[in-house]
């Protein structure tokens, strides 16, 4: 008698599609790889890094495409979307992890903070969240598992000096996010905001001298920095069915740091 072969049950996001913003490094990279872990076809996005990004699409187990855009521009958010459709048959996409994100390496106090660097960080962190939570607003799947989820930063809570434009950029992405939740009502699409502590990737170790990192470490609960996959399951549980009745919410995970 011929046994019977038995089918793996299917991947909580299998026949899917996620746009992650800044996936070429740092946290969207492993936001990206565990998106694809649960099996969403991923659009990767970047801004200069090229390879960085056609690397990991490379090493994705199923369906991924690379696209270059800057989010603070909207007509390269609406060929963002245009391409995650395209690439996947024409349907459109569930999940959009907003993680594109700057920071003023220089840390100023916010009497120094220069008028441009101001600019260039809302133009980036809020106008871009804000380009590409429209877009997804508009064009994320009906009916079930729209997810929309913007990486924003506990130092919203923790008001760092040093940290005046960043911090309220990101508080503004929080604000948007949470009257989008609203505004949603009858799609089926959630939106929510996950709010990293520090975490080790270029970002947090630019322009910070080691003294600063260990200073950093020893107020920690646990006694280390984050890592990019304390953030990334944290993303893919609000993108899988079961995190469908998080909604409107700013999730912290920072290891107690805030
Ligand atoms: P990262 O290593 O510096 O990576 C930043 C990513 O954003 C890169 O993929 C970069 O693309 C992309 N990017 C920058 N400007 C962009 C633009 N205009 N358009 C599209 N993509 C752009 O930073 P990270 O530490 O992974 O941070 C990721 C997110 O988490 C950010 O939103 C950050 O604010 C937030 N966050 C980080 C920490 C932390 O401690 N690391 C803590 C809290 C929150 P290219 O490489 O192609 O230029």
């Amino acid at each position: 008698m011929a046994t019977q072969q038995q089918q793996p049950p299917p991947l909580p996001l299998a026949g899917r599609t996620a746009i992650v913003t800044g996936a070429s490094r740092g946290i969207g990279r492993a936001i990206a790889v565990h998106l694809s872990s649960l099996g969403a076809d991923l659009v990767i996005n970047y801004a200069s890094n090229a390879a960085s990004a056609e690397s990991l699409a490379s090493t994705l187990p199923r369906g991924a495409v690379t696209v270059r855009a800057d989010v603070s521009i909207a007509s390269d958010v609406k060929a963002l979307f245009d391409r995650a459709e395209e690439a996947f048959g024409g349907r459109p996409a569930h999940v959009l992890v907003n993680c594109a994100g700057i920071l003023d390496t220089k840390y100023p106090s916010v009497a120094d903070t220069a008028e441009e660097d101001w600019d260039r960080t809302f133009a980036v962190n809020a106008k871009g969240a804000f380009l590409c939570c429209r877009e997804a607003a508009a064009r994320l799947a009906r009916g079930g598992g729209g997810r929309i989820v913007a990486v924003t930063t506990s130092v919203v809570g923790s008001r760092r000096p040093g940290y005046g434009a960043y911090a309220a950029s990101k508080a503004a992405v929080e604000t948007m996010v949470g009257v989008m939740a609203k505004e949603l009502k009858g799609t089926g699409i959630t939106a929510n905001c996950v709010a990293p502590g520090p975490i080790a990737t270029d970002m947090f170790f630019d322009g910070k001298t080691e003294e600063v990192v260990e200073s950093v470490v020893a107020e920690s609960p646990m006694g280390r920095l984050g890592e990019v996959g304390d953030v990334a399951p944290v993303v893919g549980f609000l993108a899988m069915d079961g995190g469908g009745w998080i909604n409107g919410q700013v999730i912290r995970v920072n290891g107690g740091y805030v």
